[in-house]
């Protein structure tokens, strides 16, 4: 082992939710322990005034996978190739904007409701219930 080796070590926690994986870019499950090291960066990331201090997170898969540097390697190229990917859209994309995004929506909740209205139940029911005048 190097000085530069970081440990990853098993934590519990008390917070059940899906924290992201560094290795393969994807999470954890709801799992009550963790493995978790640090990183230590130079402040700025260069000439080192101080240092600032990174969680590196492991997930279950990638314990389980083993292959750790191959599944970083993996993830270090999707990471490039999405940025290539994101790069490629600036200045190409014409989008909705939030009001007509938002008028959408509530065009989508007025024509579930009115649907409610006129069949007097869910129009999942109708389905169930066998009921050919639904449209899909
Ligand atoms: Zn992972």
């Amino acid at each position: 082992m190097t000085d530069d080796t970081i440990d990853i070590k098993l934590t519990e926690t008390n917070f059940l939710t899906r924290w992201h994986c560094h290795v393969c870019g994807g999470h954890t499950e709801k799992v009550p322990v963790l493995a978790e090291g640090e990183l230590l960066l130079p402040t700025g990331h260069s000439h080192g005034e101080g240092y600032d201090c990174y969680t590196v997170r492991v997930c279950e898969q990638c314990l389980q996978a083993g292959e750790i540097d191959a599944r970083l390697e993996r993830t270090a190229r999707q990471i490039e190739a999405n940025a290539d990917f994101t790069r490629a859209l600036i200045g190409k994309l014409r989008v909705p904007s939030y009001a007509e995004w938002n008028a959408a929506v509530e065009a989508h909740w007025a024509a579930i409701e009115r649907e409610y209205r006129e069949s007097e139940q869910l129009p999942v029911l109708r389905v169930v219930n066998h009921d050919d005048s639904v449209p899909f």
